[in-house]
């Protein structure tokens, strides 16, 4: 989700960001397919099916969706679904396109629903229903659109319409990283970066990366002001520790917001099981927040466990924070 991110980051997602298939590190499965798609759409002289790519910020939907563009030859033109607000925007974007062009929708899961009607003719037969005027008096003009790909990223696919989603060719889910993968990314931004690194430095920032590479990537920048300030630019595992620890990222990737969730968890109702309403209140963050951020990782860590009766904290999770676990009525 490029478009929210602060401006520091944005600049270094786009530097970093890995320009051919041989520097996108892991997802496999997924790249093997989508470049069969795109063989097949180009020995056809066609642009490729509209595609969904979901999963957590950060894991490279934006990244995927310019090397589709890229191999097709085509331009991207980025744009997320809270950006279109009219379907004046929608039609100003989609006229705007050339031949073939890729679009890229990011957060399409909170593209105005008033929108969706408008999307799928632009979709299915390239062309734009628009209606003109009110009441009445009101006609619809059709516009012809280029052919061109859309490619939308969502978090969420749940929130998507069934509609919608049966409109997309093919639907990717991509997944944490494994932590080898991690590595090989750090190792390509230092390189990029021209960072000097120790290979152990390496292994200590991808496991505290949340299996994500815009993680590993933010850590790897903070951990060189660090070694830049402290130790002439060279990141020694002692650095990557002390940077990494002071900028409160715990030898297992935790950050003070998973923290709070936890400690909310275990400490305000007793490790759950608890709704996802009531421990957002108790942590003073939004639901959203929880379910995109932080909940992931810490499922995918075995910390949280999500039961039918809500969120509960494992004896993991006590161990982790120091807890004696006393609970007799294990929910996991
Ligand atoms: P998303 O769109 O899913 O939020 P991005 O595509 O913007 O994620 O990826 C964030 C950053 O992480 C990119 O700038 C890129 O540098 C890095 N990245 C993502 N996926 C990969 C990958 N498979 N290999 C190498 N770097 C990656």
């Amino acid at each position: 989700m490029s478009s929210n991110l602060p401006p520091e980051d944005e600049i270094l997602d786009s530097s970093l960001r890995p320009k051919n298939w041989a520097d996108y590190v892991g997802q496999e499965k997924i790249k093997e397919n989508i470049k069969v798609i795109i063989d097949a759409a180009k020995q056809r002289g066609q642009s490729p099916d509209h595609l969904l790519l979901y999963g957590n910020s950060g894991l490279g939907k934006t990244t995927l969706a310019q090397l589709v563009a890229l191999e097709m030859g085509k331009k991207i033109r980025i744009t997320s679904g809270p950006a279109i607000e009219r379907a004046g925007d929608l039609a100003a974007i989609l006229t705007n396109l050339q031949e073939g062009d890729v679009l890229f929708l990011d957060e399409i899961h909170r593209m105005h629903k008033s929108i969706e009607e408008y999307i799928y003719p632009a979709m299915e037969d390239y062309k734009l229903n628009l209606i003109l005027g009110k009441g009445p008096m009101a006609r619809t003009m059709e516009l012809k659109l280029p052919r061109f790909t859309l490619i939308g990223a969502t978090t969420r696919p749940g929130l998507l319409s069934t509609p919608l989603r049966n409109r997309f060719g093919g639907t990717f889910q991509l997944n944490f990283y494994k932590p080898e993968d991690i590595e090989k990314i750090v190792e390509r931004s230092a390189r990029l970066l021209q960072i000097q690194i120790e290979p152990e430095a390496i292994k200590i920032i991808a496991k505290r990366s949340r299996f994500t590479p815009r993680v590993a990537n933010r850590l790897l920048k903070r951990v060189r002001d660090f070694a830049q300030v402290k130790n002439h630019g060279i990141v020694t595992s002692e650095i990557a520790k002390l940077a990494l620890d002071s900028l409160e990222v715990d030898h297992q990737g935790l950050e003070p917001g998973d923290i709070k969730i936890l400690l909310a968890l275990i400490e305000k109702f007793d490790g759950g099981p608890v709704g996802l309403q009531s421990l957002a209140a108790a942590a003073l963050e939004e639901e959203d927040t929880i379910l995109d951020l932080y909940e992931p990782y810490l499922m995918q860590m075995g910390f949280i466990e999500r039961t039918p009766r809500g969120r509960v904290a494992s004896k993991l999770a006590y161990e982790h924070l120091g807890i004696k676990y006393t609970k007799t009525n294990t929910f996991i």
